[in-house]
């Protein structure tokens, strides 16, 4: 309802309307609409329905995967994902702190234990260079990140990997459809995993994927993305509900179709920020290396020691115009509670050893 005691105020008009850090990609609202009348006519909801395997196929096409398998939300793929490959308990996986909680958690919670390793100042991905000196008998895996888009050192985190014979897991979620050296970033490793959250390029609402090169993972990631149940008489493996119902698949394949467009607007406004923002001292855009294509999910900035607001500063007098920007990613993981509280007890997280 109109609120008309304010109707005249400029002021307080301009102070109402909030730019968000971004706006969610939404399905053309007619066409969203013909496939709800589709998935009532089929009564069918969830439970590996027909639009989901419409949306599992489309994206193997879309992201050059020969295996792609869809899940509720990233969380729960990479969660899968770890558990597909039967790292042993207890063992160690490095990874990158400069992430989204979720990437540490999920390790935590299959009973693994995160080692941060440090990030490259350029890129701002794990660097592989760090890794080495922190594998011992107990790593089993490394689970870098293609932070902001930006590519991993996916050539030496191969050699490293099957030097030290440890599993290699992407987590993807702000990569869709980037590109290295012409390869689809799906491709790298044993498996990667993919966001469709509503914040992210691609989105499902909530949502996530599996993609992975090995067809034999196949049924073991459906397995465990059912419950572990194998048919009406087996429950193979400890499992959990990871299944990705016709609504959100629906809403997949009719985003599908926009966020190519949807790239090219945010590649237009990048060329305009980097030419404006690039001139300023103390304000650096990190740029792609030559060989990758950009995902266009985000635009990081870094507020460099030379600029005379700090980061925070900044991003309180953004927040004063209704501007939201987002302090990515702070805290980092290794300053989380439950991770400091691990390197100062020395134990485990959520399975507590003694
Ligand atoms: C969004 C995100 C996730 C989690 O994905 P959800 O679909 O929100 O569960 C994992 N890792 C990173 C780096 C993310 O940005």
């Amino acid at each position: 309802m109109a609120n008309f005691s304010r109707k005249n105020s400029r002021k307080n008009a301009k102070k109402e309307q909030k730019f968000f850090i971004t706006q969610p990609l939404l399905p053309e609202f007619n066409a969203f609409c013909k496939s709800l009348k589709e998935i009532y006519a089929s009564k069918w909801l969830t439970n590996m329905g027909q639009k989901h395997f419409e949306l599992e196929r489309a994206l193997e096409k879309e992201l050059e995967s020969p295996n792609i398998r869809l899940f509720n939300n990233g969380t729960i793929a990479l969660l899968v994902a770890l558990r597909a490959l039967d790292l042993p308990r207890d063992s160690e996986v490095i990874t990158t702190p400069f992430t989204f909680a979720a990437t540490a958690h999920c390790i935590s919670l299959n009973g693994l234990k995160p080692v941060f390793a440090d990030i490259r100042k350029d890129t701002m991905t794990l660097d592989a260079d760090k890794i080495e000196p922190l594998i011992t008998p107990k790593t089993s895996a490394i689970l870098p990140v293609h932070v902001y888009g930006f590519p991993c050192e996916v050539e030496k985190l191969r050699k490293i990997a099957k030097k030290h014979n440890l599993k290699l897991i992407y987590d993807a979620a702000h990569a869709f459809g980037a590109k290295i050296n012409g390869q689809s970033i799906a491709n790298f490793g044993d498996i990667t995993m993919f966001s469709f959250h509503a914040t992210k390029l691609f989105n499902t609402i909530e949502g996530g994927a599996l993609a992975f090169k090995d067809a034999k993972l196949a049924k073991k990631i459906e397995n465990l993305r059912n419950f572990g149940i194998e048919n009406e008489e087996f429950v193979r493996d400890i499992g959990i509900n990871g299944k990705m119902n016709e609504i959100q698949a629906a809403w997949g394949l009719l985003n599908l179709r926009l966020y190519k467009n949807e790239q090219k607007k945010r590649a237009k406004i990048k060329k305009f920020y980097d030419e404006n923002l690039g001139k300023i001292k103390g304000i650096k855009v990190p740029q792609m290396p030559k060989n990758a294509t950009n995902s266009y999910q985000y635009y990081p900035i870094i507020i460099e020691q030379n600029y005379p607001l700090s980061r925070d500063e900044i991003y309180a007098k953004f927040k004063d115009e209704n501007i939201m920007t987002r302090k990515y990613f702070h805290p980092v993981c290794t300053d989380f509670d439950c991770y400091k509280r691990e390197r100062e007890r020395e134990r485990g997280i959520f399975f507590i050893r003694k």
